[in-house]
């Protein structure tokens, strides 16, 4: 049998919400198909918060009468997902295209049963395969699937990303394009560093350190699939021609980045995050962290010193993780409102100098640096929330991320 000649295309949320944007989805799913190949859609919900569909909006509306458990959050989250599939059907059907919607449960996205971060188990792709064999366009829900049990399940935000690298996988895709309202990966958040550079290629595992510490472009956990079956991503503009980044495994054999600039490949920030200080003696470790494990939290920047041991976790979780310390006798020193900045890229890995430089990049700005952390292809500072942006731009110029002749670091070891 022939191997499938297919594409998953997934369009973010602000692709479904607009005319101009339904227009870009119906072309760049023409194009595809115009080529000969097969076109499985993903869609997010449509718009961003505030938009009467968007995620946020349905999150506020469950709540509008107290808490709500994360299974029935499910419930009606996946309908953000719903709507836009359908409304995307209407505009693909508009410009002759035939297409069906499908929820993450009749495309066979099973997931486990953790609701609101729910992995995917596998893909039972029956009903996406009759619609292509029919030569109808399946427009898949991101974001959703249903457990064994039968209980929709989100996939965590961002999650519609993660539903087409598991289509991508599951279905042998030749590319997964991630269409946004970016158009590519940059070498920072484009809201915080306006000339930020968009990226031609960049590894998987690049990326993933980067969606990892805060880049919201593509979920992390997508990046991780879609390199396991070694399926290549790019993430593009849906409005334009242009190429966007390539996501794969291999770096391009030239890359044209400047003589410093390939140490790092792009600056993340992840906020807000509060930073926690425990007067704990040698042997202790176990009696903080143990009881902040078992709160299921999760700590970042660990430092253990024979007096002090600290770390981090989101601020969402500060106030539980204050009280469960204090019930085991510790008095910790609380400093809220901070932010991680990181350094990402495979050029970090063994290369002396980096953490000199950031910490160089930050001094002159006026920055103090809370804490720190490295690891493997990544440094990040911890900094005040107040100056995470400044930092942020910092060390874009510091590493010359702009890819002008930026005052480029005094790092030794650099290539010649
Ligand atoms: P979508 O709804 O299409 O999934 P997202 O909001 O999830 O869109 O992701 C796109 C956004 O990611 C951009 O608008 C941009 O502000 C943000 N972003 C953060 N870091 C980066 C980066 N390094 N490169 C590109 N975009 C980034
Ligand atoms: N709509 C979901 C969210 O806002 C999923 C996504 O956008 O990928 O998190
Ligand atoms: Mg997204």
């Amino acid at each position: 049998m022939e191997p499938r000649r297919l594409v998953v295309q997934k369009f973010g949320g602000t692709s479904v919400a607009t005319a101009e944007g339904r227009r870009a989805m119906v072309e760049r799913v023409r194009e595809r198909l115009g080529e000969g190949r097969q076109v499985v859609v993903v869609v997010s919900a449509m718009g961003r918060s505030g938009d009467p569909y968007a995620t946020d909006t349905l999150i506020a509306l469950a709540r509008r009468e107290g808490p709500v458990d994360a299974r029935n959050l499910d419930l009606l989250m996946a309908c953000g997902e719903t709507i836009a599939a359908v409304v995307a059907v209407g505009a693909l059907a508009r410009g002759g295209i035939k297409a069906n919607a499908l929820t993450g449960a009749q495309a066979g996205i099973i997931t486990d049963a953790r609701h609101g971060d729910a992995r995917v188990l596998r893909v039972e792709p029956g009903a996406i395969l009759h619609n292509l064999d029919d030569g109808v366009v399946p427009v898949v829900t991101g974001f959703q699937g249903v457990s064994e049990a039968g209980e929709v399940t989100t996939l965590g935000r961002g999650g519609s990303d993660t539903t087409a690298a598991a289509l991508g996988a599951a279905l042998a895709a030749e590319l997964v394009e991630i269409f946004t309202d970016v158009d590519g990966i940059k070498t920072a958040d484009p809201r915080i560093v306006p000339d930020a550079r968009t990226l031609d290629t960049v590894t998987y595992e690049e990326v993933f350190q980067m969606a990892h510490q805060g880049a919201k472009v593509v979920h992390p956990r997508a990046v991780e699939l879609a390199m396991r079956a070694g399926v290549p991503l790019r993430v593009r503009d849906a409005r334009s021609s242009s190429p966007g980044t390539l996501i794969a495994r291999a770096p391009a054999p030239e890359r044209e980045w400047q003589r410093y600039a390939d140490i790092a490949t792009g600056v993340t920030q992840r906020a807000p995050v509060t930073l926690f200080r425990v007067a704990a003696g040698p042997g202790e470790e176990v009696r903080v962290f143990r009881p902040v494990a078992d709160a299921g939290i999760s700590v970042d920047l660990v430092n253990i010193s024979p007096e002090v041991k600290s770390f981090t976790v989101l601020q969402e979780e500060a106030d539980t993780v204050e009280r469960v310390l204090k019930e085991h006798g510790f008095d910790p020193e609380v400093v809220r409102d901070c932010a991680k900045v990181s350094i990402v890229g495979s050029g970090v890995h063994g290369r002396p100098g980096v953490v000199a430089a950031m910490a160089e990049a930050l001094n002159e700005a006026g920055i103090a640096v809370l804490s720190s952390a490295d690891s493997h292809i990544t440094v990040s500072f911890l900094v005040p929330l107040s100056q995470m942006e400044d930092a942020v731009r910092a060390l874009h110029r510091k590493f010359g991320l702009a890819g002008r002749a930026a005052v480029l670091p005094d790092v030794e070891g650099g290539p010649a």
